[in-house]
């Protein structure tokens, strides 16, 4: 099994006949999944995500792959395969898409519906090209074949890439429920075929890896949401992934059933099913759905409402009904249908939630103590069917935080593939398929890209830093007055301080380590500002740490006098 050494360099120029693979992001993660094909000076990339922010990262919006390394090479995108329509899947694209506006998109009918919607918004109007399972199309050098895959969100596609260097196949997101309410299942039969044929290398979906045996069918769902819809006193509210449609339908049958209307609630959850009920793809029964300020006015016993907040996001409608910051007041005998899964570094705030909405009164059934929730994703049984019916050559676990990638590369091994034969890479590491063997040669930068609100990439990990510490240590502001001559100051300092130590004397002793600073400045003969502040703030930072044992963000600013 190949590790990436924490010292790759730069790799070699490609050589001639082989694939290049780089993943810019979803290895050592779980979001902003993208996958870039170098093959013959062409490139093709697959899935374009974002990455929700944790909470040490306060103020992003989203987190994009990092574009740098085919920044310079744009114009050599052959197009964008996006193999289903998550956001952790087709959030970037619009960010991509800004810098070269006519990349062709290609993907399923819902999918790309999803991601014209979106860009709309971004006043982009995409290169389309609709495929669907069974299909091929040719793009450069690179000639792909479509599979269906089953998943959380309908229409998903695996993608086979042959080139001169070989087959790959990449999964996508999948998993294999045998009963999926629209009856589509993840062609096996077609992955047994592209295996005849020989997969070269094989990227598969590492996020379940970790959990043994096969995950549930969605059906299997039906008795516990029935349950809540028959016992439910007044409303229920049930929250859910905005791209979620058959569990969103099975939320509408059962309540269609129960003789309850249904009103959707925020934007994306709005946009979402509007596009999925356009094209068929979620089936309302008639006079089902009705404007919320209508259901309103309906017996509480009559009313559902479908939202989104399943996350403990802080802005969706959710953990505003539970912080009373919606015009939706939850309280005594309501029902809250948490119908989702927990992603990993959420778990705080959708605990925050489900106490917020306890404290008004409210019922709440959570996975936690209902089987309201399968996952989207195969589980370990899932992935070794998979590697014994594809029989590859070459396997790079893909989508996961590291542990899942090795949990995925030893089920690989398990079936009796070469440990040599195993990749593990990371964002940035640089594989490339030479020969039928799959090797590591390099790393190229893939770092995080902040998204803070209209702007991209302008936030840094040293912005991050600085929040974190603001947050934690406070901050202080050192006002010094510099008399331009002497460099002494000319005046004593003011401190301001916030989130810190309130005591006005608190800093006065600063004032002697200000003086000797500007002194010792004097002495070396710099009179410079900029300069005088970086010495000030060290000096200040270090001693406010001995002496209060914090390390609040100093913010000095020389005036001359
Ligand atoms: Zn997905």
């Amino acid at each position: 099994m190949s590790h990436p050494h924490p010292e790759l360099q730069t790799p070699p120029k490609l050589q001639k006949g082989a694939l290049r693979v780089v993943a810019l992001g979803g290895l050592g993660e779980i979001g902003r999944n993208m996958t870039v094909f170098e093959y013959d000076g062409k490139l093709l990339v697959v899935d374009c995500g974002v990455l929700f922010p944790e909470e040490h990262q306060p103020g992003v919006d989203v987190i994009l792959p990092d574009f740098s390394w085919i920044r310079d090479r744009l114009d050599s995108i052959v197009g964008i395969v996006l193999t289903h329509g998550h956001e952790d899947h087709i959030g970037g694209v619009p960010y991509l898409l800004r810098e070269r506006a006519d990349i062709p998109l290609i993907a399923s009918r819902l999918t790309l519906a999803l991601i014209t919607e979106k860009l709309k918004e971004h006043r982009i109007r995409p290169e389309r090209r609709e495929v669907k399972e069974g299909e091929r199309a040719t793009y450069g050098p690179f000639d792909l074949e479509f599979v269906a895959v089953n998943h959380s969100i309908p229409d998903g596609l695996a993608v086979a890439i042959r080139t001169g260097a070989g087959m790959v196949l990449h999964t996508g997101d999948f998993k294999m429920d045998q009963f999926p309410l629209d009856k589509r299942i993840t062609d096996l039969r077609g992955f047994a075929r592209l295996g005849e044929e020989g997969v070269d290398l094989f990227l598969t979906d590492s996020t379940n890896a970790e959990v043994q045996g096969f995950t549930t069918s969605e059906r299997e769902l039906t008795p516990a949401i029935e349950q809540v819809f028959r016992t439910a006193p007044r409303r229920v509210i049930v929250s859910s992934f905005a791209s979620h449609v058959h569990r969103i339908q099975q939320v509408l049958d059962t309540a269609h059933a129960h003789g309850r209307k249904v009103s959707f609630v925020g934007r994306s959850m709005v946009r979402n099913m509007g596009v999925a009920q356009d094209l068929g793809y979620l089936k309302v029964p008639q006079n089902l759905i009705v404007p919320l300020d209508q259901l309103e006015k309906m017996p509480a016993n009559k009313a559902t409402l479908i939202c989104t907040g399943s996350q403990g996001e802080p802005l969706a409608a959710l953990s505003r009904m539970a912080s009373r910051d919606h015009k939706i007041r939850v309280g005594e005998g309501d029902t809250i249908l948490m119908a989702s899964s927990v992603i990993p570094g959420n778990e705080n705030a959708i605990s925050n939630v489900i106490n917020g909405l306890t404290r008004w009164g409210a019922n709440v059934v959570h996975k936690g103590n209902a089987k309201v929730h399968v996952s989207g994703h195969a589980s370990a049984g899932e992935l070794v069917y998979c590697y014994n019916i594809v029989k590859p050559k070459n396997v790079m676990p893909v989508h996961g935080e590291y542990r899942h990638l090795r949990a995925n590369a030893d089920l690989a091994i398990s079936t009796g593939l070469d440990r040599k034969n195993v990749v593990l890479a990371e964002d940035g590491v640089v594989v490339d398929l030479h020969q039928g063997k799959a090797t590591i040669t390099g790393k190229v930068s893939a770092g995080n890209i902040y998204v803070d609100a209209q702007t991209v990439g302008g936030v840094t990990e040293a912005t991050l830093k600085d929040r974190r510490t603001l947050a934690e240590e406070g901050v202080v502001t050192v006002l010094a007055i510099v008399d331009a001559d002497s460099g002494l100051l000319a005046d004593p300092p003011d401190f301001l301080v916030r989130g810190f130590i309130h005591e006005p004397t608190a800093f006065d002793p600063a004032i002697q380590v200000i003086e000797k600073t500007l002194a010792h400045a004097a002495r070396e003969g710099i009179g410079d500002a900029r300069q005088l502040e970086q010495m000030l703030a060290r000096d200040v930072g270090r001693w406010a740490h001995k002496t209060f044992r914090r390390t609040p963000l100093i913010i000095p600013i020389v005036i001359d006098a």
